[in-house]
């Protein structure tokens, strides 16, 4: 399982900072963070502790157990950001 990031991402990266394994990308001085409408977690490098969550203004997080049905593609698109 892994966290998911969804649409209604500002991009302040709130989550970034309190991530512990640095596995919310793009970040601000990497080349594709103005093009990319959301941030991105890497499922591979997410270890599920749930820090990221609490500290979303704008509740964009969510387990993958939890993400809604109408918003699954967003699991799709966080993994397929780093493929
Ligand atoms: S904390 Fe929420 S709004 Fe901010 S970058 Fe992360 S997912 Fe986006
Ligand atoms: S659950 Fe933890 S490891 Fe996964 S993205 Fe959030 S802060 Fe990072």
């Amino acid at each position: 399982m892994a966290y998911v990031i969804t649409d209604t991402c500002t991009k302040d990266e709130l989550c970034v900072e309190a991530c512990p394994v640095d596995c919310i990308h793009p970040k601000k001085d990497e080349p594709d963070f103005e093009a990319a409408p959301h941030l991105y977690v890497n499922p591979d490098d997410c270890i599920d502790c749930g820090a990221c969550v609490p500290v979303c203004p704008t509740n964009s997080i969510y387990t993958l157990d939890d993400l809604p049905a109408d918003l699954a593609r967003f699991a799709v698109d966080n993994a397929a950001h780093y493929n």
